[in-house]
């Protein structure tokens, strides 16, 4: 990456500067032994005869200049092995992932199920009969949030990230845009800058502005299927990029050419196993289709967009919601797993994980978002990194805007977002540990 260069500088410098160190050692060294030898005879040597030289200055007699010299040479080379070292150990990033989960309360993600909105939603019988009732209820949150998401829990926020916006821990994430739906979450994030003047709907429409997407493409001088965006409601296939073409897209009721015969037949069967939502496929389709591409394009940025988590919530199916909330754990743990065992991607790979707005927060609006609900502004974001030191769930601190998330990606790799668009968000600094 381009950004290693001014590491490379920094240890050629720290070799040149140990070589020279050594070359001085070596002349003192030879001084001492052939000239002074006061170790064996105890006393101040005889001026020697063979003076060493420094600039114009003649040195006699010359060690303690030349220990000091040696000294403080030793002493800069180390500095700057450490200056390389460092910002070789502050940023190891090199391909990110970014995923989007549409509509994902930051209710159930701390807290699990809520008893309240499923007892709303059942049409008959008894709540602890029910299957949603029997998989995910437990009696902490802690417990509940476990059993939906275990491996989020479980692995990712023990050993390998953190997780910003739960309220019961005075964390905050929140958007700055005011519609609080779909588009304007998406462009929030996608171009680091909410804009209510210019995107007041959900139509499938180029991005009025360029996205991070774009930008990354253009700065890290990739080809087209190295950034790529997969999504399950084809709106984003437009949301994605200001100019047609710049990123790799396959969003909606999409084909998608590949080689393999699974992801041949997954692309013919999309068309014929519907959702009830003309816009919005399968996400088992669109997560298997990101992942055929991830193996066979070896991308730097990826974007997977997940969208039946809002659809099933506008439905009133809370079932639905918690089920496919568990099915995107399974896409982590098999996404993970895969990236743990690829040279490109292991120990190299930061995600993102949000969403494009929160929900009402009672069983009587819990299904629904929009400029009227407050609480649908509370949104949460999932960092896996090996460049952030972060674990488990932020305490208190600043609150997060979703308009910094462009700015966050680029930083990871080492770009200034603002290049590009000077009012957008600024990076999280703690997710850097700063
Ligand atoms: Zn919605």
């Amino acid at each position: 990456m381009t950004e290693k260069t001014p590491i490379h500088l920094a240890k050629r410098l720290a070799c040149l500067l140990i070589w020279r160190f050594n070359s001085l050692l070596h002349s003192l060294l030879l001084y001492r032994i052939g000239s002074h030898p006061k170790s064996r005879e105890g006393r101040v040597p005889p001026r020697p005869k063979r003076n060493i030289k420094w600039g114009k200055v003649e040195l006699a007699p010359p060690a303690t200049h030349l220990c000091r010299l040696a000294k403080r040479l030793a002493v800069l080379a180390a500095a700057l092995l450490l200056i390389g070292g460092g910002q070789a150990a502050e940023r190891r990033t090199e391909n990110l992932i970014l995923i989007t989960l549409d509509g994902v309360r930051y209710q159930e993600l701390f807290g699990g199920l809520d008893l309240e909105i499923l007892k709303a939603t059942l049409k008959d019988g008894k709540l602890e009969d029910t299957k949603t009732y029997r998989r995910f209820w437990a009696d902490t949150p802690k417990a509940r949030r476990e059993k939906l998401m275990p491996f989020f829990w479980g692995e990712w926020m023990r050993h390998h990230g953190s997780v910003a916006g739960n309220p019961q821990k005075g964390s905050s994430v929140r958007l700055a845009n005011r519609l609080h739906f779909s588009y304007p979450g998406y462009s929030e994030i996608l171009t680091g800058q909410a804009r209510d003047d210019l995107i007041t709907s959900n139509d499938k429409v180029l991005n009025p502005n360029p996205t991070v997407l774009e930008f990354l493409r253009r700065k890290l001088g990739l080809p087209q299927k190295q950034v790529a965006a997969f999504a399950s409601w084809d709106v984003i296939g437009v949301a994605v990029q200001q100019e047609a073409g710049a990123v790799f897209t396959n969003a909606g009721y999409e084909a998608y050419a590949h080689p393999a015969p699974a992801i041949q037949s997954m692309s013919r069967l999309q068309f014929e196993m519907l959702t009830p939502w003309d816009t919005v496929r399968h996400d088992e389709i669109t997560f298997r289709f990101a992942m055929a591409h991830l193996k066979t394009h070896r991308p730097r940025v990826l974007y997977l967009s997940l969208g039946e988590t809002d659809d099933w919530a506008h439905e009133k199916r809370y079932d639905r919601v918690l089920a496919a909330i568990a099915r995107f754990d399974s896409f982590f743990n098999e996404l993970w797993d895969w990236l743990q065992a690829d040279a490109q991607y292991r120990g190299k790979t930061t995600l993102l994980i949000t969403t494009d707005h929160g929900r009402g927060d009672i069983a009587l609006n819990w299904h629904t978002h929009n400029a009227k609900i407050k609480d649908a502004k509370n949104t949460w974001l999932a960092i896996i990194s090996p460049d952030s030191p972060l674990r488990g769930e932020w305490i208190g601190g600043e609150p997060v805007v979703m308009d910094q998330i462009a700015a966050t990606l680029c930083r990871f790799v080492g770009l200034n977002y603002s290049e590009q668009n000077p009012n957008a968000g600024k990076p999280i600094t703690r997710i850097f540990g700063k």
